[in-house]
């Protein structure tokens, strides 16, 4: 039976503990496919609460950044607001499991859409709490440059760094679709030099983007890992409330992908990854009234059931 490089076995092996991703939502971040950067309105899929469940306190109107801000007057209550998240869910991850290492996930919007002052000072911070092993640090690939990733180098020499982008897919016509506001080539070449810098990659994907086959789906996979991807999450593309893909939904105009393929999907994308590279996630539930579509994603637990399931019938452990 082959085993899966989950998150979960790839951190014990290093550390000899479990390492806990703490997600991090802070105020004043945003996104240049939200401020009309690149875009306005996001990606059809984004309501960027619905994942931002730490996210207290709703940023003052005209408070978001941007790298070219030229100040930041909320630095102290971001760099308070990480802290205070990161206590709560650690107290409560060392409650329920003894967790003992975490890793601080900056989560919401673009991680990396910032001052690089403001930067800095968020993931030292982040860095000097304790029991603190690394950062991974969600972002675009349109949203680093090479000042950014020089000092996220040099911060990798003694901390696990990872750099988490959304890639969803590599086909232009769906890019454009989804208004992610860039294209495949750029994102090519972002990928390409976050790993010349030697820093670790992990690659977010969607299966069930409108118009996409499986074929387009796996091609998506495999052109992660041919840039060098250390690290593959994905997910099934679900509907929830305020959002364009709902009108999409309501319309008529996009329909989800159903289970069986996306289990199925799933299955040939496992196959395809090498044994080395970490397979942090594969399903995604959302478990609240903001779900219209399709049911079967609200609840993960359910999901990874059947994954686990079809998995095992091709001789697979996750
Ligand atoms: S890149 Fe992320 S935060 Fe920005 S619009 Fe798309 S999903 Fe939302």
């Amino acid at each position: 039976m082959r085993e899966v490089l989950t998150a979960g076995r790839y951190f014990r092996e290093k550390y000899g503990v479990g390492v806990y991703k703490i997600p991090i939502s802070l105020l004043g971040f945003t996104c240049p496919n939200i401020d009309g950067t690149v875009a306005k309105g996001g990606c059809v899929f984004c309501e960027n609460e619905s994942f931002s469940p730490n996210l207290e306190t709703k940023p003052p109107k005209k408070f978001y950044l941007s790298p070219k801000s030229i100040s930041n007057p909320y630095l102290d209550f971001q760099l308070l607001q990480l802290e205070t998240q990161y206590q709560k869910t650690k107290t409560k991850l060392q409650k329920k499991f003894g967790a003992t290492k975490f890793i601080i996930y900056f989560q919401s919007y673009t991680n990396t859409y910032a001052p690089l002052e403001t930067l800095k000072a968020l993931y030292e911070k982040a860095l000097s709490l304790e029991d603190v092993v690394g950062l991974s640090i969600g972002t675009r690939t349109d949203s680093i440059d090479e000042k950014i990733l020089s000092y996220l180098s040099l911060l990798s020499q003694k901390n696990e760094i990872w750099v988490e982008y959304g890639i969803q897919s590599v086909f232009d016509e769906t890019l454009s679709r989804i208004n992610r506001g860039h294209d495949v080539e750029s994102m090519k070449e972002s990928i390409m030099l976050t790993c010349k810098h030697g820093l670790s990659v992990c690659a977010h994907l969607i299966f069930g983007l409108p118009n996409e086959t499986q074929k387009m789906m796996l091609e998506s996979v495999q052109f992660a890992l041919d840039m060098g991807a250390k690290s593959i999450k994905i997910h099934p593309l679900y509907v929830v409330k305020r959002t364009a893909l709902a009108n999409d939904f309501n319309r008529g105009t996009f329909s989800p992908i159903s289970q069986e393929l996306y289990i199925d999907t799933v299955v040939k994308a496992i196959k395809l990854i090498p044994k080395d590279v970490i397979v942090q996630r594969v399903s995604a539930g959302i478990e609240n009234d903001t779900l219209i579509s399709p049911q079967w994603c609200f609840s993960k637990h359910q999901q990874m059931y059947q994954i686990r399931k079809a998995l095992r019938e091709e001789s697979i452990l996750y």
